[in-house]
Parts: C-alpha cells; sequence; structure tokens
C-alpha cells in the first residue's frame, strides 16, 4: 500500500517544483520493513535511487515533516551531482546561508528557517509563501 505517501510526496513534490529541483522518478518499494510504514525508492536523472519512507505511527504532521526531511536530503545529493546550488528550499532570509528545515509547528509539517529569519511555510506551499528578500 502506498497511498499515504503518494499523497505526501505529491505536496512535496510541489515544492520541488517551486525550487526547480529535476523530480524524481518514484517507484513503489517495500524496502521498509518498520510497521506500520509505506516506502517508495526514489531514482535521480543518473538513475541513481534512494528510499524514502512514511512513518504511519507518527501523527499526519510529523509523518510529512520526517518524510520532507528524507527529501530534503535526496534533493541535496541531486542537486550536487548535478553540480547545481544544493540549498533547497531556499530561505528567503539567508539565501547562501543555508536551507529551510522541516518542523512541526502547530500541528503543521512546515519549512522553517533555522535562524527563525522568516515565517514557515506550509510544506507543499513553498511557492504560495515565496518572498524576495527586499519583501520582508
Ligand atoms: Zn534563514
Amino acid at each position: 500500500m502506498t497511498h499515504a505517501i503518494e499523497v505526501a510526496l505529491g505536496l512535496i513534490t510541489e515544492d520541488l517544483v517551486a525550487g526547480g529541483v529535476p523530480l524524481p522518478r518514484i517507484e513503489p518499494s517495500t524496502w521498509q520493513d518498520w510497521e506500520p510504514s509505506e516506502s517508495v525508492m526514489l531514482f535521480g536523472a543518473d538513475g541513481s535511487g534512494t528510499g524514502v519512507w512514511l512513518d504511519l505511527g507518527l501523527s499526519q504532521a510529523h509523518g510529512l515533516a520526517h518524510l520532507a526531511d528524507q527529501v530534503q536530503d535526496w534533493a541535496v545529493e541531486e542537486l550536487a551531482r548535478l553540480g547545481r546550488p544544493t540549498n533547497w528550499p531556499v530561505c528567503a532570509a539567508h539565501p547562501t546561508n543555508h536551507p529551510l528545515r522541516t518542523l512541526v509547528e502547530d500541528g503543521r509539517a512546515v519549512w522553517a528557517c533555522p535562524a527563525g529569519g522568516t515565517a514557515p511555510l506550509p510544506i507543499g506551499e513553498v511557492s504560495s509563501g515565496e518572498k524576495r528578500p527586499s519583501d520582508r
């Protein structure tokens, strides 16, 4: 069964698109035998595969944040392989210092500046909340 992880990956994919990250090819997989969980493989442009998983024992928000964290690790490696800057999602306040980090805040999974420099963006809504540094 991979329904829940597909829904969660759909949200995270929105943020990959917003950040201009090439999308992985996603294949269902049962590599993760933790119960209850769902897992898939992400395949990059060079065909290398990375397993990511959704822990169904967590709340929806914590599960989504945990999954987004793994997709972020994948994206960083994929961008590095492509010779591109690896700071995804870009922190609007500190675009050259660090990427945003996943966090659960008020029951929502968000991307947040680790230094508290910008308002957290709900995972899946990076594009709608995107601000240029001059807009702050
Ligand atoms: Zn920041």
